[in-house]
């Protein structure tokens, strides 16, 4: 198991140029599913970008699942896609606080309004194309790795700067609030 260091914002490397995968069954991706999906499980997270370990590749992996941050009940797949395309978005749309393993190792939420609803088409890690239309946090994670891909991190997003949180603040006020 290898277990990445996660690049932080402010270094260029996530700023580069994701490039599409041309070999699926190639080492060099396998290698990259296998530390995405060994990172995001041990730094606690439900999405990982292969630009937030170095590789500048348009791959990113899901799982959602209950977190310290999170109290999910939705599905709780592991999820690869590769070369994905968003095709759809809903005109609604919904705020949901967001935080990432590359902005001060998610020590800051912050709430981004994005589409509730999207289509996204990719491969997977068998090189099978598939398409998948996701609603709530499955649909959310989703469009946040992907704007890894292009660049953008969700602090570019955010909609309210005077409600950012801390993440032991957003733990105390938003996730045990809901109880
Ligand atoms: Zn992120």
């Amino acid at each position: 198991m290898i277990i990445e260091n996660i690049i932080q914002i402010g270094n260029p490397i996530l700023s580069a140029n994701a490039k599409k995968v041309n070999n699926i069954h190639s080492l060099e991706t396998k290698e990259t599913i296998t530390n995405l999906i060994d990172t995001m499980r041990a730094k606690n997270l439900i999405g990982m970008a292969a630009s937030q370990i170095g590789v500048k590749l348009r791959i990113f992996v899901t799982e959602i699942r209950s977190t310290m941050y999170r109290k999910s009940t939705d599905d709780n797949f592991l999820r690869i896609f590769i070369n994905p395309i968003i095709t759809w978005e809903s005109k609604q749309e919904c705020t949901i606080y967001e935080s990432c393993g590359s902005v001060a190792y998610t020590r800051l939420f912050a709430p981004v309004k994005r589409p509730k609803k999207i289509v996204i088409e990719a491969f997977d890690d068998n090189g099978k194309k598939f398409k998948l239309k996701a609603d709530g946090l499955l649909s959310r994670v989703i469009q946040h790795e992907y704007d890894h891909l292009n660049w953008i991190e969700f602090t570019q997003k955010i909609t309210d700067m005077r409600k950012i949180m801390s993440s032991e603040e957003y733990v105390k006020r938003v996730v045990n609030k809901k109880k």
